[in-house]
């Protein structure tokens, strides 16, 4: 039974750093749902894809402004204003160009979500993620009386973090993580399906050095941010000598303890 009442949580930390368990921690104890902008993405483009326009998207794209044409006549040329069509259309156009998608684009996708959840009630797992989406997220927290109660950072170090994710192997069939030292597969197969495990290609060491700059270079300001703006971070190891359910759940909840 949720102790205390919670607006939102943002849990944030370097990739690969252990989020998810505590993000499961905080949904159990508090009666919040997780809002990863993963996800969010996810639903966008598929709604596009669903409603299957067949045209280039440069179409919708003004060179010369460098921005998308005016919401109307993007309507107007899907031939709906559904606004989640047209989210996920915007969203499409730089996921297919293998594009970094821009913080404009990202907000929007995250302020429509956030308010079909009512802006409240969410653990919020991936945004904000830049400086210019913290200052967002602020902007619209109070236009909807809202708030952030607290950051939870999950802290790890590179070398821990390298370590885990490059022997980290997972069941493509049913999506079982191992690591090759602490959890290994058998004979490299899964012991859940039986089937081959595999290495995701995004975990090579080249990679994560990239993801963890990303963090320091991007994410730390945006943090920065928001405990300037009154919102307290608290820090939970990310690495635990004894990692059971039990023990994530006291260095959660005895550091989120101490501020409620
Ligand atoms: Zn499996």
């Amino acid at each position: 039974m949720p102790t205390r009442s919670i607006t939102n949580v943002i849990v944030t930390g370097k990739s690969g750093a252990g989020k998810q368990p505590r993000i499961d921690v905080l949904v159990e104890e508090f009666g919040l749902e997780q809002l990863s902008t993963g996800n969010i993405f996810r639903s966008y483009l598929g709604k596009f894809n669903e409603y299957g326009y067949e045209g280039d998207l440069k179409e919708f794209w003004d060179e010369s402004k460098e921005r998308f044409i005016p919401d109307d006549e993007i309507a107007e040329k899907l031939g709906t204003s559904d606004n989640d069509i047209m989210l996920g259309m915007k969203a499409k156009y730089f996921v297919d160009k293998g594009l970094f998608v821009p913080d404009y684009i990202t907000n929007e996708l995250f302020e429509s979500y956030f308010a079909k959840k009512n802006y409240r009630n969410q653990v919020l797992d991936g945004y904000p993620r830049t400086l210019q989406q913290a200052e967002f997220l602020l902007k619209l927290i109070e236009r909807e009386n809202s708030k952030i109660d607290f950051v939870l950072l999950v802290e790890n170090s590179d070398e821990m973090i390298i370590e885990r994710t490059v022997n980290r192997r997972i069941c493509p069939k049913c999506g079982k993580v191992y690591h090759l030292v602490y959890n290994p597969p058998d004979n490299g197969r899964c012991r859940e399906c039986g089937a081959e495990v595999v290495q995701r290609s995004d975990d090579t060491e080249e990679k994560i050095r990239s993801r963890l700059e990303e963090f320091r270079k991007k994410t730390v300001p945006a943090l920065e941010y928001l405990e300037k703006h009154g919102i307290p971070v608290v820090k939970v190891p990310g690495h635990l000598e004894e990692f059971t359910p039990e023990n994530v759940r006291k260095s959660v909840m005895d550091e989120v303890n101490k501020l409620l």
